[in-house]
């Protein structure tokens, strides 16, 4: 693209599509590959992000392209979400029936990780007839109105007015505050290990105790892996980690291999309650695409055949271990389990003084929604030993750089 081609787009982009922050990133994507984004320039940028979570298989990797290829020549949209059989989306249900864990085995499938939190509450308060809920303090669970309504941030919440009533905020991976919920309850939300709250890993009691307490009054237990599913904590599902089953499972990113997919998933005693009293009661036009379904299934299929959960747990330890023994730039700690791992700095300032000199250097990280001074890295499951090496060095050197950043 020339220089003139580049500035146009760059100006219409800023102009006509809608700004979510004042300093977007701004890279003009020319081609996504494995770990690398190369913009208009030809420059190549190590994306640590994963798209946010989502390329756990790597970005366009030529399976999931050529499911995606096969499929459009077949069919794309056809109705609305439950009316007609369609292949792809069964047999990606009967996958993942197969694959989580417990009796979950029917599966609501939605184009997004909100729109599958919204179906989750909406399940369990109809089935429970309660409709109390409770979150955790740093959760996020999305950005629709239900959805944020159990996000755990009041900065992010305050803005949009009234939300949802009778929700409550408990203290993360404290036990003890476990007895605020009772049987009002409809639904406990939970992200196993907390992604925008700053990569809060819980102590090994916390879960299975939330789970007997959700038992015994009668709340049901949604946990949402949106962000840990599918590889990314060194299990397919962070839940494992725990032994933990949850009553509703909340996937989204990696799920559809790139394409746009959510899902709940619960048992059928659970999920029955969206098939009447009324009927249609809670559809999409748009959910379960068969597009994305083949996308989820042939990433799915990478997924296990490459072990790459097994690689990201791996490649996680060995990588944490390195990462701890780099100094400066008021670096405090880092911790993480499988590739979703976190530096914590001491400021605000320092915390983007590093994520600034990182991007000059071609990688690409952020900071996370709710804590402005966690660094995450959640790359690709696929990334390269020679691309953690990289990755490695540049960080080195963006904490010990006296330089300011570009
Ligand atoms: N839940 C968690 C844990 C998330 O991290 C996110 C998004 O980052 C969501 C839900 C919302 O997913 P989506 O952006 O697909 O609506």
């Amino acid at each position: 693209m020339t220089g003139e081609a580049h500035d146009r787009l760059t100006a219409a982009f800023l102009r006509h599509v809608c700004q979510t922050s004042e300093q977007p990133l701004g890279i003009v994507v020319a081609r996504a590959q494995g770990a690398t984004i190369w913009d208009d320039a030809g420059r190549a940028y190590l994306d640590l992000l994963a798209g946010m979570g989502v390329a756990n298989v790597g970005h366009a990797h030529p399976e999931v392209v050529r499911a995606i290829g096969e499929q459009i020549e077949r069919y794309l949209h056809v109705s609305v979400y439950g009316e007609m059989v369609q292949q792809p989306q069964v047999e990606l249900a009967r996958r993942l029936a197969e694959l989580t864990p417990g009796d979950l085995s029917v599966v609501y499938f939605t184009n997004s990780g909100a729109e599958a939190v919204e179906g989750a509450l909406k399940a369990a308060r109809k089935l429970t007839g309660r409709s109390r809920l409770v979150a955790f303090d740093g959760s996020f669970h999305g950005d629709t109105c239900g959805a944020l309504s159990v996000g755990g941030n009041p900065v992010y919440r305050l803005p949009f007015g009234r939300l949802l009533p009778d929700v409550e905020f408990l203290p993360f991976d404290d036990a003890a505050a476990l007895d605020r919920i009772d049987t009002s309850v409809a639904a406990v939300i939970i992200e196993p290990v907390q992604g925008e709250g700053g990569v809060r890993v819980p102590g090994d009691a916390f879960l299975p105790a939330l789970r007997r307490r959700c038992s015994q009054v009668g709340a049901l237990l949604i946990a949402d892996e949106v962000i840990t599913g599918f590889g990314r904590t060194g299990r397919l599902f962070a839940c494992e980690h725990w032994g933990l089953v949850p009553d509703i499972l909340v996937l989204a990113k990696a799920l559809g291999g790139g394409m746009p997919l959510g899902a709940f998933v619960g048992a059928p005693q659970v999920m029955q309650t969206l098939s009447h009293n009324p009927p249609l009661a809670h559809v999409t036009t748009f959910g379960g695409h068969p597009v994305s379904c083949v996308a989820g299934l042939a990433a799915l299929d990478v997924l296990l055949h490459e072990r790459l959960p097994e690689r990201a747990a791996q490649r996680g330890t060995d990588w944490l271990t390195q990462l701890r023994s780099l100094r400066g730039g008021a670096l405090r700690a880092v911790r993480g389990l499988g590739l979703l791992l976190a530096l914590d700095f001491d400021t605000p300032e320092a915390t983007r003084r590093f994520v600034t000199r990182c991007f000059d250097h071609g990688v690409i990280l952020n900071w996370t929604l709710h804590r402005d001074t966690v660094v995450r890295l959640a790359p690709p499951l696929t990334i390269s030993d020679d691309e953690i090496e990289r990755a490695t060095s540049v960080m080195a050197d963006a904490l010990t750089s006296r330089r300011p950043p570009c």
